[in-house]
């Protein structure tokens, strides 16, 4: 199997290039959506983010509270740093449970969209292909989303910087443009990539 790691900064595009991907009929595991599932009521990750951030971070419909968690993290690198650390570590558990079910199944692509690139998803990926936007473009977009300029540049800088995202590319999409400009990148990765591979897309 082909495995392909999608990943970008926060509002560069990166859903828009995995959603066009499922589109077109590849299976996503969504990094987002695993961790969403994890720190859901009965998530594997709920009891360890109580242990950590104490009982009241964790609702009374047994999730993990998002308004109280994000309101400690996004002011605390070191409990940002922790977080990350607890809930990675429960998605990477459940994307290898999932990247071994597809494998069984004879799936001969599969996308990881990942917003974090540890070292791990670099590594479970045999491409990594970076979306990237520019700075102004990317603010005003999560402008757009209903995040204030000081939340989307502080949430900006508390990730990797673009060098570092494009250090880790063997592709980088640039997301700048128009949706057709970034869908027309990725039919070209589509093509080079995986159809050369023999992969039906
Ligand atoms: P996050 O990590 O926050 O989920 P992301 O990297 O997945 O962000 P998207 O959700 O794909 O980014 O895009 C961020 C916002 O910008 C969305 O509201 C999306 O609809 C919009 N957007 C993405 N690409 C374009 C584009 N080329 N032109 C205009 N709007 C765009």
């Amino acid at each position: 199997m082909f495995i392909v790691g999608v990943t970008g900064g926060i509002g560069s595009g990166k859903t828009t290039v995995s959603r066009y991907l499922e589109d077109k009929g590849l299976v996503v595991l969504d990094a987002d959506r695993i961790s969403g599932d994890v720190t859901a009521e009965g998530g594997s990750a709920v009891a360890e983010v109580a242990e950590v951030f104490g009982p009241a971070s964790v609702g009374l419909d047994g999730a993990m509270n998002r308004k109280y968690i994000s309101d400690i993290v996004f002011h605390d690198r070191m409990k940002l740093d922790l977080l990350s650390s607890i809930v990675h570590k429960h998605v990477f558990a459940e994307m290898e449970k999932r990247i071994e079910e597809e494998t069984a199944k004879n799936t001969k692509c599969l996308i990881l969209d990942v917003p974090i690139p540890v070292q791990r998803f670099v590594d479970m990926s045999d491409q990594v292909w970076v979306v990237r936007c520019d700075p102004d473009t990317r603010i005003a977009r999560l402008i757009d989303r209903g995040l204030s300029p000081g939340e989307a540049q502080r949430r900006i800088a508390m990730q990797l910087s673009d060098a570092e995202y494009a250090d880790l590319a063997d592709f980088v999409i640039d997301n700048s443009g128009s949706i057709e400009q970034t869908y027309s990148q990725v039919e070209e990765l589509i093509k080079s990539q995986l159809v050369e591979r023999g992969i039906r897309v």
